[in-house]
């Protein structure tokens, strides 16, 4: 199950169904954002 951008899916680390690329969220509350390198909405958690 992907996780989306805007989705607040806790501390951890995700990645890019796109490029692959890892985006770390420190906090409970941070949203998950766009990927930075091609603009990607969904997620998998590592
Ligand atoms: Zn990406």
């Amino acid at each position: 199950m992907p996780y989306r951008s805007g989705q607040k899916p806790g501390r951890g680390t995700y990645v890019c169904t796109g490029c692959g690329e890892c985006r770390d969220l420190n906090y409970d509350t941070d949203p998950l954002p766009s990927c930075d390198r091609c603009n990607n909405n969904l997620f998998t958690r590592y």
